[in-house]
């Protein structure tokens, strides 16, 4: 059926400026898009100020006359929620022939901009400023990270497959680029690319800066992929060549494992600051990685979190390619539901830790430690005792931004990633043991994802699909399998995928090697107090019931102090293992808000941190699966 947009105009006003009522029907994709492929629109992003946080963008926008509705995108794939940064639109000016337009705001939906097109006009001139660190910190002095969608204005109620934008980049002056928009043209520090789809521009995002480095990283054919780096310092491209090397595995390791690609060319952009900090964000043809200064250098960063950009490049085939049906919408302000990002993010949690390993980015003998990690965190997480992980999925675009107080009792988005990489390691293990050895998941992900080689384009999948292909590889009840794992409520994890792989979880006074990073910046002792705690002792979450609950310690409170010394890991470490050896409470002194207060902590279980061990007797499945395939 095809719905034309209605909107109330207060009566008495015609002639003077726009004051309509609010949009009275939810977002749809049902209206035909002024914009076409003969007469996109025009968007000319001058990026000059990018240094200062600013960008200023021009748009053409063709329109028709009388009452027309422009909306600023809201619901943003790959961040799973509506998290369009509306602060950082900021002096919107609409015009029409060199005269301006008053718009307004509609007052319920605040994404939604009204403004009466004059007779005879076809197209509406718009621009605004673009405030790069609003929300999030997107530009420094020398590099900006330039997600379209914050930098745009679109009719109202088109399907963003079928809206076509020409976009192009004034760049700051000798500042280079990386992006997946196809067909560049550069003239000095003008960019021009060729005609895209409204949803192929929001899903290139480009990165720009003063000091770079593109390493190609794979080619066959015409098509390639490639890395580029962005950093604030120079310094800090200087990436050895072992680690370059473990990342020309990448793409061979992605596609034995999935047998064919859905890419043309591939980009991995990665900023390199401290400022900018920490994020990763798939798109089909490219990622937008950002991560600290010293990621590239610093082989820490990359035993910590070397599965960043492995993790974005298998959403192209997992999450781009292959994704939920109610997760894809057809434009940016029709809500999109999350349920299925236990598949979405938790099989891709699974898929970008294995070619990490597999690529040799961590060593594959260390893969059994990072699930001890992953298991340890759920089996000691108070609020799944009443909260199923289905809840985290349905509930991610709110737990996305709720990092605050008792993150364990409330159950973090982070749940479905972490319990999702266990459950298809648990699926992994359950389709080796049925088949003899003969199978394993990378036939399954064969037959979700792979061949035959296509470009872009997304084809949608439920739950009993999932089930489906998972059957068409060994029959299996994994109707039964999902709802226990992901639907109901379970206290304690099941350690089936461990006991199947031949391992069994311990405790020991060794720190894990994925959690005691120093680079994390992190003491943990969520398993013997109860305490998480930043390196200068702030508490960040304190487990619910553990021995530092029941003592009264609770999150915001900053540890100054264990036993009368002043608090570091080596003091607090002795004093844990000293309390093993007597009856006296550990004593810890804090500050929260100029107010001091000592907490006696009854605990003298010793340091415990989760690893994994040997069952003997049994084949060893994690080293097999952890292993590179052979390309
Ligand atoms: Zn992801």
């Amino acid at each position: 059926m095809l719905a034309t947009l209605v909107i109330v105009c207060a009566a008495g006003l015609i002639g003077a400026a726009a004051q309509p009522a609010a949009v009275d029907q939810e977002p749809n994709a049902n209206a035909t898009s002024y914009a076409t492929a003969a007469d996109p629109m025009i968007l000319e992003l001058d990026a000059r100020l990018a240094p200062q946080g600013l960008m200023v963008a021009h748009l053409v926008i063709p329109a028709r006359p009388g009452p027309f509705t422009l909306v600023y995108p809201k619901w943003i794939p790959g961040e799973h929620g509506p998290t369009g940064p509306l602060g950082d639109l900021a002096d919107l000016r609409i015009s029409a022939d060199g005269n301006a337009l008053t718009w307004s705001r509609d007052p319920v939906d605040m994404y939604a901009f009204h403004v009466d097109v004059p007779v005879g006009v076809s197209h509406l001139n718009v621009t605004f400023n673009v405030i790069e660190n609003g929300p999030e910190v997107m530009a420094t002095r020398n590099i900006s990270v330039v997600n379209w969608n914050r930098t745009l204005l679109y009719q109202n109620d088109t399907n963003s497959h079928d809206v076509y934008v020409k976009p192009s980049i004034i760049l700051p002056a000798g500042w280079d680029y990386g992006t997946a928009l196809p067909d560049a043209r550069r003239t000095a520090d003008r960019v021009d690319f060729g005609t895209v789809t409204l949803a192929m521009l929001v899903d290139s995002p480009l990165d720009c800066g003063r000091y770079y480095r593109h390493v190609p990283l794979w080619a066959s054919g015409s098509s390639y992929a490639q890395l580029d780096m962005f950093a604030d310092r120079p310094q800090d491209l200087d990436a050895p060549a072992d680690i370059l090397a473990a990342y020309k595995r990448v793409v061979p390791q992605a596609l034995a494992m999935y047998g064919a690609r859905h890419w043309y060319n591939y980009h991995f952009l990665l900023t390199l600051s401290d400022a900018i900090g920490f994020e990763g964000i798939e798109h089909h043809q490219s990622s937008d990685n950002r991560g600290p200064h010293d990621f590239m250098t610093n082989p820490q960063w990359q035993l910590a979190s070397g599965d960043l950009l492995t993790h974005e490049f298998s959403h192209s085939w997992n999450g781009k390619y292959r994704r939920p049906y109610d997760l894809t919408t057809p434009n940016f302000q029709i809500p999109m539901q999350t349920d299925l990002l236990w598949v979405y993010e938790g099989l891709n949690e699974y898929l970008g830790q294995l070619i990490s390993f597999r690529a040799g980015i961590r060593d594959p003998k260390l893969f059994p430690e990072q699930v001890a990690e992953a298991y340890a965190y759920l089996d000691n997480e108070p609020g799944r005792a009443y909260e199923p992980l289905i809840d985290t999925a349905t509930g991610a675009p709110f737990l996305y931004q709720a990092r605050s107080n008792y993150p364990s009792l409330r159950r973090t988005a982070g749940d479905f990633y972490t319990e999702g990489e266990l459950i298809w390691l648990d699926a992994d293990t359950i389709i080796r043991a049925q088949t003899g050895g003969r199978k394993s998941l990378d036939d399954f992900l064969r037959a979700y994802a792979g061949p035959p080689n296509t470009g872009p384009v997304t084809v949608t999948y439920t739950r009993q699909d999932i089930e489906h292909v998972l059957a068409s590889v060994v029959p299996y009840d994994w109707h039964d399998f999902f709802q226990r794992r992901v639907y109901e409520i379970a206290l304690h994890p099941p350690t089936d995928e461990l006991a199947r792989a031949g391992w069994r979880l311990v405790y020991t006074s060794t720190p894990n090697k994925f959690e005691e990073n120093p680079v994390e910046k992190e003491i943990n002792a969520w398993y013997s107090l109860g305490l998480s705690l930043s390196m200068n002792g702030e508490i960040r979450d304190v487990r619910y019931g553990s021995p530092a609950w029941r003592a009264g310690l609770s999150p915001g409170m900053k540890v100054v102090a264990v036993n009368g010394e002043a608090f570091d890991n080596d003091v607090l470490t002795y004093a844990l293992t000293r309390a093993q050896h007597t009856t006296a409470p550990i004593d810890l002194l804090t500050s929260q808000n100029d107010h001091y207060q000592t907490f006696a902590v009854n605990y003298h279980g010793g340091p415990r941190y989760p690893h994994l061990v040997r069952i003997p007797g049994r084949a060893d499945m994690l080293a097999k699966i952890a292993a590179p395939l052979a390309p």
